[in-house]
């Protein structure tokens, strides 16, 4: 391509571009969903929590699921001001108890409640909440009340697979991970710094 058409090439994509910026006009906290079935989701979720805390802004994050398990995340982030709420005993994989699930998971959301609430809060990362509202250890309506009573300059960010399709048409921004392949079905372990 010669260095004119080049050029020429280069301004109208930067015109497109300058017009949506200058149209992007409205200020407000955003309501994030990171789902689908590859990896990235969580990483993605707590880039978004690093980049807001370097910006000096104040972070919260409930972990769900796999609340005790290790995480490189929370080590790094606890110790720059983020508050996190975990799900302590972790999911009974093994009991198959949905009593104590429900009760690990309210007492998780009950702090998530506070922080919907509270507008010292940026941003808030709800990891692995969507298996919550599927398998109904939290009320779906709950969360969609506290999310639009939240203050309106937060910014809310959902992980996990199968999102509820509310939560979807809720969001203002949604993302899929789409595996196309992951090391562990060739038999390789999780890998700490890369998994977890
Ligand atoms: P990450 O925390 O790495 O961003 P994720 O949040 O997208 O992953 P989860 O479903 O929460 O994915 O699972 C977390 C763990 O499972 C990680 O160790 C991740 O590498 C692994 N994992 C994610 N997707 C897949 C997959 N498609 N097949 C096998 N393991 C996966
Ligand atoms: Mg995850």
């Amino acid at each position: 391509m010669s260095d004119e058409r080049y050029k020429a090439r280069q301004s109208k994509i930067k015109e497109k571009v300058d017009e949506k910026v200058a149209a992007a006009q409205i200020e407000k906290g955003l309501l994030l969903v990171i789902t689908g079935n590859g990896k990235g989701k969580s990483t993605s979720g707590f880039g978004m929590v690093a980049r807001a805390t370097g910006h000096g802004q104040k972070c919260g994050v409930a972990q769900f699921i796999k609340g005790n398990w290790e995480c490189g995340e929370r080590n790094l982030l606890a110790n720059n001001g983020v508050d996190f709420h975990v799900m302590a005993t972790g999911f009974t994989w093994d009991t198959q108890d949905k009593t104590a699930d429900t009760d690990a998971a309210q007492l998780v959301w009950q702090e998530c409640k506070k922080m919907l609430s509270d507008p010292a809060y940026d941003v808030i990362l709800l990891d692995e909440l969507t298996y919550m509202v599927t398998y109904d250890y939290i009320a779906l309506d709950e969360v969609v009340e506290a999310l639009n009573n939240r203050p309106a300059e937060q910014s809310v960010i959902i992980t996990g697979r199968a999102a509820h399709r509310t939560l979807v048409e809720l969001a203002d921004t949604v993302s899929e991970v789409r595996s196309i392949k992951h090391a562990f079905e060739s038999g390789v372990k999780a890998r700490k710094g890369i998994d977890w």
